[in-house]
């Protein structure tokens, strides 16, 4: 695993172009496992003890003192996903037509239609299918019995499309993703990831660089201890460490955003009380735990 000055020159020798982005990946990723933490290193442990305070600075306490991060790195699949969204919107805002051929090659490689049964008399949709009446179908609107349904061919559908995209016709989920998430998509979804395909192959390797660039910038936050606050361990048990600020009044301590200052600024008789629920939580997470509802 990298350290925090060497994934800092990574990151910049990728935005100066002075390393390829696939030689920088294996370079982070080396050595990586899943699930691997930052805090078994030894860079990390160092860095760490020199921002650790010397006491909590959410109740001032000297015991048990951890560090907190108010906020984690999310995965670099986030941030590819993220960043081909942003490209995608950028690309159709562009290019709002889409070719017609592409787009049904496009359709047939990747979807299964499935054809909505349609009255053959008023064309409407679904008619009611019954079990052992014959005919097998009756349309709910113009009452016809039938036999045999209609259905419209996906050529059919994609030409109307084309005509009108939010047509009543065409508005249907009918054709399912040929991939292992086998999505039920109408017209108007595929469009969207037809565009995105392009957007994707076109700006591949930029998309992936901003992507990874942002990814290796979160870790950097993260092994910066930027964000992060010493907790004794009660309070980092207690404490919903993601709704913390800093104290306005001394400028020194933390505090829930539903709190107007910290524990220390409180006047006498609410600090007491805030301190006895501190422990008052922690009693209650022990019994929990041993009653087994934690
Ligand atoms: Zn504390
Ligand atoms: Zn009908
Ligand atoms: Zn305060």
């Amino acid at each position: 695993m990298l350290t925090y000055n060497e994934l800092i020159e990574l990151r910049d020798k990728l935005i100066n172009n002075e390393i390829e982005l696939e030689l920088a990946k294996e370079r982070c990723w080396k050595d990586f496992k899943v699930g691997q933490r930052s805090w078994h290193t030894k860079d990390w442990k160092e860095r760490r003890s020199k921002f650790i305070n010397d006491k909590c600075e959410i109740c001032s306490s000297k015991e048990t003192l951890t560090i907190q991060h108010l906020s984690h790195p999310r995965k670099h699949s986030e941030y590819l996903t993220e960043t081909t969204r942003e490209y995608t919107k950028e690309y159709i805002g562009n290019n709002s037509e889409i070719d017609k051929s592409d787009f049904n090659k496009y359709l047939l490689e990747n979807y299964d239609y499935v054809p909505i049964p349609l009255c053959p008399n008023c064309m409407n949709k679904n008619p009611s299918e019954r079990v052992k009446k014959i005919p097998k179908y009756r349309c709910a609107d113009c009452k016809h019995e039938f036999e045999e349904a209609n259905y419209r061919s996906a050529v059919e559908l994609i030409s109307i499309f084309f005509e009108d995209k939010d047509a009543y016709e065409v508005r249907d989920k009918c054709f399912v993703s040929k991939d292992k998430w086998r999505n039920k998509h109408n017209l108007s979804n595929i469009k969207y990831w037809f565009q995105r395909n392009i957007a994707k192959n076109k700006d591949a390797e930029s998309i992936e660089k901003k992507a990874f660039i942002l990814y290796l910038n979160d870790n950097i936050k993260y092994l910066s201890f930027e964000e992060t606050i010493t907790a004794c361990k009660k309070c980092a048990s207690n404490s919903d460490l993601y709704n913390m600020e800093l104290c306005p009044k001394c400028k020194q301590y933390y505090k829930g955003l539903q709190y107007p200052t910290c524990i220390q600024c409180l006047p006498e008789e609410k600090r007491k009380a805030a301190l006895e629920s501190i422990e008052f939580g922690k009693e209650m997470q022990a019994v929990h735990k041993r009653l087994g509802i934690d």
